[in-house]
């Protein structure tokens, strides 16, 4: 794997202070990133976001309103789409159905030469080994599966060797299992290959998944950019903690330093030893559903099961405390019903300041 930086010293696409309006729509708003050479970065938010006009952006698609792109530490402003060195796959196969998965995968050929000295024939046979392709090539793309097809559309995109792969949705039309799978497969082939990828999804669990690190959009800003690691432990926001994974966050007040504590509506909660407060701050606290077990903890709390939902190792319990929502994740055998006593340790807690 390539170790995930803040940038790095080997630029791969950069962005610096990008902003891309549609007429009075602004769609990014000051966007920067800085992508490093080789490394998986996946761009994760919410329908409308502005994941595909980044993409697009890099792609050269969209011109910016406002500061610059960079590809492997050049400016790209002038150079246009079809001269960036750059491999696309989009959501919506888009093979050319008059023509065979082998020319499908030719036609990514078309513009530039094979890498190497590879014909075009060898290298299209390479290409289709690479994604379990082999022996494929004479079908007609209507004879092959979703999960086939994405697989040429990835194939093509490769072809010609581009420094950079950019991936919108690419999984999002496949059925969940075949979705999970196929993830790996492309993990797999951008560690193979070392190529740097910048990949879009809706999916946090996707994102989480396959990611060196993950950049959190909201509405046209960028949030958050962090290891999938970091994101889920430390979300820097209170956007970051409810979009990635399962939380539970409450506004209260610190009551205490010695040790931290806060005040929810009059509920004692224990924070973190590290935690830096100052008495009557506003925090949000928030606890992870798998942080909370039934019974014990620094904290405990009674709380009413309202519904139970069997995930196979777990049932998430929807609750309620004190008229919240509170939802716990437990590996019991049986789910409770009624009242429980759930509780979680001061160091499960994570903080986050205040409105
Ligand atoms: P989705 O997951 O639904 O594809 P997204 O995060 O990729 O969403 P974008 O497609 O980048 O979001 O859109 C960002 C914003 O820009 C939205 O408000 C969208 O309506 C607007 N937008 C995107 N493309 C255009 C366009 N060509 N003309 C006008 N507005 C656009």
């Amino acid at each position: 794997g390539v170790e995930a930086t803040d940038g790095g010293t080997d630029p791969g696409v950069e962005l610096d202070g990008v902003s891309v309006t549609f007429g009075g729509v602004t769609a990014l708003r000051d966007v920067s990133i800085a992508v490093a050479n080789g490394e998986f970065f996946t761009l994760v938010g919410p329908s409308g976001c502005g994941k595909t006009t980044t993409l697009r952006t890099i792609a050269g698609f969209e011109t910016p309103a406002a500061g610059q792109v960079r590809i492997g530490g050049q400016r790209v402003d002038d150079v246009p789409p079809e001269e960036r060195d750059v491999g696309i796959v989009f959501q919506n196969y888009a093979l050319f159905p008059h023509m065979s998965v082998r020319e499908n995968v030719a036609y990514g050929l078309h513009f530039r030469d094979p890498p190497g000295d590879a014909t075009t024939e060898e290298r299209v046979d390479e290409l289709l080994s690479l994604v379990d392709m082999a022996g494929m090539g004479e079908r007609d793309p209507s004879a092959l599966s979703g999960g086939q097809a994405q697989r040429i559309a990835l194939a093509r995109a490769l072809a010609p060797g581009p420094e950079l792969l950019l991936l919108d949705e690419p999984l999002s039309a496949l059925d969940a299992r075949l979705r999970e799978r196929l993830r790996v497969t492309v993990r797999d082939i951008q560690q193979d290959l070392g190529i740097t990828t910048v990949y879009v999804t809706h999916d946090q669990a996707e994102a989480l998944a396959i990611s060196d690190r993950v950049a959190v959009v909201n509405d046209g800003r960028i949030e958050q950019v962090d290891t999938p690691e970091r994101l889920y432990r430390e979300p820097a926001s209170r956007f970051v903690a409810e979009f990635v994974g399962d939380n539970n966050l409450f506004d209260g007040e610190v009551s205490a330093t010695q040790p931290p504590r806060a005040l929810v509506d009059d509920h004692e909660i224990r924070l973190p030893e590290s935690a830096d407060v100052s008495t009557g701050e506003s925090v949000a606290v928030c606890v992870r559903p798998e942080a909370i077990s039934l019974d014990s903890g620094e904290t405990t709390l009674t709380a009413t099961v309202e519904n139970s939902e069997f995930l196979g190792d777990a049932y998430r319990l929807h609750c309620t405390w004190n008229g919240r929502s509170l939802l716990v994740k437990t590996d019991a055998r049986q789910p409770p019903d009624d009242s429980i006593k759930v509780g979680f340790d001061a160091a499960d807690v994570h903080l986050l300041s205040g409105e």
